[in-house]
């Protein structure tokens, strides 16, 4: 039986240890916390994503916890339209998801077979031997094959891709979701969701539902995000959302009511950022064996397109087909080769949609056909096999 060492248990490791799993690799899940917890928050997820998921077999009881969020259009602080709705249209519009409830979800599917260890936090990866292995300093963790899913500032890419270092882009975010039962009612007239922009500022929402109203579900409740520029900010929570309070103080409604709303336990804070260059490879190969580099460890890149999540599920879904076809180095030089173009070209557009999305003018104006170009390029993966 081969054997996976996963290391990191977030959106994508979690894919990718069971799709392992269930494809008859003995998989050992290790996580840097003491116990595998959900991402807070929730996420935007692209048809793309959702193919993935479908590939992977995951995708069954999505519609039960997802809310799907077409195009509505981007306002101005003062409520204006910068891109009035219907004008940036997409064919397939994406959906919003809990965190939680896509962490169930994905738990639900790991199986029997993964041995998951938490308070593994690996700081090595060896290269230079017959197989690929993994150690925290007090255990070393061998296998056919370590998938590095440790996020943006990836220990293992450290060791493998030295070049490549996670930037920031100069700009801080914030996700919350304020609980169904604190949720305020939204103006009537508003859309359950919708995005405001002005001078570098962004700010989104979206209706989650009410508690259970997304079949499975049961968290419901709205979620926001906020981007600003500047850098990650060293006050606690509640110091942070009195600064968002202020700096979206006047902005059109539901800014200030959703701000009113969440309290600081609610408030995630997150560095925007790039890993730059990328990798050289994404399947570094190891003796007989190797490392694959997924999601935010082996592309990790600014929020504007809400791809991050996609893009790993996509990863996962890409190392599962080609890992099917035999032997580990050639299976990675084949996700290489499928891989690297894809990420490229949505990081493309990453950066045109950056260049409209961050402007710091007041008087910023917006190419919506920028933006509908970015969101077909980003979901136009076809499959696994490119
Ligand atoms: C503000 C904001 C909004 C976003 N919105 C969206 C969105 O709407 N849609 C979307 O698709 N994407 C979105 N993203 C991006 C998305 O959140 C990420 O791309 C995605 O979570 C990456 O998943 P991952 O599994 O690769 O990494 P992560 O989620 O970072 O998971 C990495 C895991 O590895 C563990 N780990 C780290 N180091 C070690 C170690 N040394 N040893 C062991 N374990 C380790 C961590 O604890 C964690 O569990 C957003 C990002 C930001 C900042």
């Amino acid at each position: 039986m081969r054997a996976a060492v996963v290391v990191g248990a977030g959106i994508g490791g979690l894919a990718a240890a069971g799709a392992l799993a269930r494809s008859g690799w003995k998989v050992t899940l290790l996580e840097r916390d003491d116990r595998l917890r959900p991402g807070r928050a929730a996420l935007v997820l692209w048809p793309n994503g959702v193919r993935a998921l479908r590939a992977l077999g995951l995708a069954a009881g999505l519609e039960g916890i997802s809310t799907p969020v077409p195009p509505a259009g981007i306002r101005k602080p003062d409520g204006s339209w910068l891109v009035p709705p219907g004008v940036a249209d997409i064919d397939s519009p994406p959906v919003v998801v809990h965190r939680e409830d896509l962490h169930d979800a994905f738990i639900a599917n790991l199986g029997e077979q993964v041995d998951v260890r938490g308070g593994v936090a690996v700081q090595s990866a060896r290269v230079h031997r017959d197989r690929p292995a993994v150690g925290d300093g007090r255990v070393t963790f061998e296998g056919d094959l370590v998938v590095a899913a440790d996020g943006p500032d990836s220990a293992i890419r450290r060791r493998l891709a030295a070049a490549s270092t996670f930037a920031s882009a100069g700009f801080a975010a914030w996700r919350a979701v304020i609980p169904w039962y604190r949720a305020p009612e939204l103006p009537s007239g508003l859309p359950a969701h919708g995005e405001l922009l002005g001078a570098g500022q962004r700010f989104g929402y979206a209706s989650l539902g009410e508690r259970g109203s997304a079949g499975g579900s049961t968290r419901g409740g709205i979620y926001w995000v906020a981007t600003v520029p500047g850098a990650l900010r060293p006050e606690p929570p509640a110091g942070q959302l009195a600064l968002l309070r202020r700096w979206f103080a006047g902005w059109h409604a539901p800014v200030a009511q959703l701000l009113a709303a969440t309290e600081a336990d609610d408030l995630v804070q997150e560095p925007v950022g790039e890993l730059a260059p990328l990798p050289d490879t994404f399947g570094p190969v190891a003796g007989s064996g190797g490392y694959a580099l997924i999601g935010d460890a082996a592309h990790a890149m600014p929020h504007h397109l809400a791809q991050g999540a996609s893009l790993a599920l996509e990863d996962v879904a890409t190392l599962q087909t080609v890992l099917a076809g035999g032997a580990v180095p050639a299976a990675l030089a084949e996700y290489n080769r499928l891989r690297r173009p894809r990420i490229l070209r949505v990081l493309q557009h990453s950066k045109k949609a950056a260049s409209v999305l961050q402007q710091r003018s007041r008087f910023a104006r917006v190419n919506p056909r920028t933006l509908e170009r970015a969101a077909a390029a980003a979901t136009e993966w076809a499959g696994p096999t490119g």
